[in-house]
């Protein structure tokens, strides 16, 4: 349940202050994913509002361990959105700024067609949410319909999401 899944994170989830940089507050999920109960918890979760979608988008690195398991229990196909230089070409680029410089997200624009798809985009922290954005963005541009946004943790400070606001959002746990 949505209530176990949250009691879960916020049990084990390993914070970590001025990380990588001064005056962040990491959010390590590592222990979260580690813990089979939790893991179970979670993908359970994601499932349970993954609707009709037909392919689960993972985000690099960690939205791939939970889109892979979300995109398995939900029947749908799983697509890996690679951080730039990853793929080979032609890719699909969408740059996007960050605090200190920007950067980009790709995903392949041939062999896999979007046009059409029903698309659950998963990540594990949603802080400013420009990646989730980013990505969004580059699905729809591809043609696809993104129909949730997910996460395990929400950071609720850094108003992620207000950039959000067009697609349905789901976080398992708002801190
Ligand atoms: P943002 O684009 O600012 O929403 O950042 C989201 C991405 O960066 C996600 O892929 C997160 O894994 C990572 N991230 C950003 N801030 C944090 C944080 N405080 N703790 C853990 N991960 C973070």
């Amino acid at each position: 349940s949505l209530e176990s899944a949250s009691a879960d994170v916020a049990r084990l989830t390993r914070w970590a202050d001025d990380f990588p940089e001064p005056g962040v507050r990491f959010a390590d999920l590592t222990p979260v994913f580690a813990d089979a109960k939790a893991f179970r918890d979670i993908v359970d979760a994601l499932v349970a509002i993954g609707g009709d979608a037909d392919l689960v988008a993972g985000i690099d690195a960690r939205g791939f361990l939970l889109g892979a398991g979300v995109a398995l229990a939900l029947d749908a196909g799983v697509l890996a959105v690679r951080k730039a230089g990853k793929l080979p070409p032609p890719v699909l680029s969408q740059s996007y700024d960050l605090e200190y410089g920007s950067a980009t997200l790709e995903v392949p624009a041939d062999g896999v067609d979007l046009r059409g798809r029903r698309v659950l985009v998963i990540d594990d922290v949603l802080a400013t949410g420009g990646t989730l954005r980013a990505t969004a963005e580059l699905l729809a541009s591809a043609g696809a319909t993104v129909v949730g946004v997910a996460v395990v943790l929400e950071i609720e400070a850094l108003a992620g999401r207000d950039r959000l606001a067009e697609y349905p959002l789901t976080s398992l746990l708002r801190v």
